[in-house]
């Protein structure tokens, strides 16, 4: 999608951290970390936001979770980590193809700002 700057990044158009990348899925670091590790697990497929999926593109959210499951093994992620998908500008949407932030190794506060 043209001047999105998830698929940019997807394209190598713009550098990112890569921490995993396979047919449907790109994960790289959150170049403003809340956390001390953040990154942001993308659809290669530009869908939107949460709202957008559908029966004909659910099944790229399952191979999302299972990149992450993957991440957090390779990362030793032992002690916990949260995963955040912001739906909308009044949820802190800032960027509109879908994401998860994968945050850890950090006290998380519940329920979230
Ligand atoms: P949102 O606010 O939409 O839930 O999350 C967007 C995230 O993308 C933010 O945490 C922001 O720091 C991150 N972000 C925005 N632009 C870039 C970029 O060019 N490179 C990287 N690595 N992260 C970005
Ligand atoms: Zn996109």
């Amino acid at each position: 999608m043209e001047d999105c700057i998830f698929c940019k990044i997807i394209n190598q158009e713009i550098p990112s951290k890569k921490v995993y990348e396979d047919d449907f899925v790109y994960a790289f670091m959150d170049v403003n970390p809340q956390a001390p590790t953040h990154f942001l697990v993308v659809p290669k497929e530009h869908i939107s936001m949460l709202t957008e999926i559908n029966d004909k593109n659910a099944a790229v959210i399952a191979k999302v979770y299972e990149a992450i499951a993957k991440i957090v093994k390779d990362f030793n992620i032992n002690d916990g980590f949260r995963v955040v998908s912001n739906c909308g500008e009044s949820a802190g949407q800032t960027v509109f193809h879908i994401h998860f932030h994968v945050l850890s190794g950090r006290d998380m506060t519940w329920p979230p700002g």
